[in-house]
């Protein structure tokens, strides 16, 4: 359990809590969840599966229903021929990345992994006794990686490469060209697999998708990870699920029965409704949220000591904080008992995040400025 780690977005939610109990007025920019509700033909497809009888233990890997509405979804959206069989449901995205390393790595095996990233894949990674090789993404290049460093850590203990585009924390979008530099690297390398975390391809701000799976040749090398957590603003429902090969899938459905049994049968039928139902709640969140870009990124670039690329997907801010002298330890716990403004510290995404500061804007316009004045001015008496 040592090896293990954590979320720290979590632990300073927590924290503000605990801040809140007290009295202090606190704004959450920590947490990475749309602060929508879930739309409501979603809400009503829940509460008719609840009253139809799916209230009992379904299939360990998704209801059938589910499993053919994704693979219709991701064929037509990647380009590939995906059957039922490819696909796992599971109570959120995140068992995806647990269950798909633990059937698929070794101790001792190198995964390449991207630095800054979601922190959930370090710790899993250090938990099976496997190796991380980071990849570090700088702002210079538009916290992209550099194909040629990552062509040089591919080696022959390589045994998995994850991705994750549009970027947690960064905001950063991985181009087709970058992708193409990684399939060919791998292309004759039967054992080496990629986890392509895909949970924010619908929140983009400019251009298409591209997927890795879609490449010639990839779809068998790809475990591709999505949900309907930030799409559908359904993150307190626990619903994801993975594409993967039907032999792989099958591994991480007897992780599913070793675990969860299942995924919430009536959640399965709501996510029937999420992907076949009217799409314009999604497109209006996005709206928003590009709104809410704006208003952040302008206001972070007029404090002092802070600048801030725009992000080209996702819902997070990663602004460069060097010129305040602090380090982003010591400057979000500032923030947050000073300014009482909940951030994250880019570090709790791997080493390379030092410098920065995470910050979620998934929370109202009203609040993300009230949010600017404070930081500004909390900075200003550094
Ligand atoms: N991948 C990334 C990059 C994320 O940021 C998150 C949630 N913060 C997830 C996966 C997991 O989402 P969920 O388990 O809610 O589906």
């Amino acid at each position: 359990m040592g090896a293990l780690g954590t979320e720290t977005a979590f632990e300073v939610l927590a924290k503000a809590k605990a801040l809140e109990k007290k009295g202090k007025d606190i704004v959450h920019l920590e947490i990475g969840e749309p602060d929508f509700d879930t739309p409501k033909n979603i809400k009503e497809a829940a509460v008719k599966a609840l009253y139809a009888g799916y209230t009992h233990y379904v299939p360990a890997a998704g209801i059938p229903e589910l499993r053919e509405t994704i693979a219709e979804h991701i064929s037509k959206t990647r380009n590939i021929p995906v059957d039922s069989d490819e696909v796992v449901v599971t109570p959120g995205a995140k068992p995806i990345m647990f269950f798909s390393i633990l059937a698929l790595v070794n101790p001792g095996d190198e995964i390449l992994n991207l630095n800054p990233g979601f922190p959930i894949y370090e710790s899993v990674i250090n938990f099976v006794g496997a190796k991380q090789v980071p990849i570090p993404l700088k702002e210079e290049n538009d916290f992209r990686f550099d194909s040629e460093y990552v062509k040089e850590k591919i080696t022959n203990k390589t045994k998995l490469i994850v991705l994750n585009s549009p970027e947690n924390p960064t905001g950063g979008v991985l181009t087709r060209n970058d992708l193409k530099a990684i399939a060919d690297c791998i292309a004759d390398r039967e054992e080496v697999f990629v986890i392509s975390d895909e949970i924010y391809d619908r929140i983009l701000y400019e251009g298409e998708h591209e997927s890795i799976a879609s490449l010639p040749g990839m779809k068998e090398k790809t475990i591709l990870l999505n949900g309907f957590s930030k799409t559908y603003a359904m993150t307190g429902w626990r619903l994801g699920y993975g594409v993967m090969r039907k032999d792989i899938a099958q591994k991480v459905t007897q992780l599913m029965v070793n675990s969860n049994s299942c995924t919430c049968a009536f959640t399965q039928m709501a996510g029937v409704e999420a992907l076949k139902g009217p799409q314009d709640e999604p497109a209006r969140m996005v709206a928003e949220f590009k709104k809410r870009r704006e208003v952040i990124i302008s206001g972070l670039n007029t404090i002092e000591g802070i600048t801030c690329k725009k992000p080209r997907g996702a819902f997070y801010a990663f602004p460069n904080i060097t010129g305040t002298g602090m380090n982003c330890s010591r400057l979000s716990d500032y923030l947050l008992n000073n300014a009482g403004v909940a951030v994250l510290p880019g570090t709790s995404f791997g080493q390379y995040g030092e410098g920065y500061l995470r910050l979620s804007f998934a929370n109202s316009i009203e609040n993300i400025k009230k949010a600017l004045h404070r930081i500004a001015e909390a900075v200003k008496n550094l």
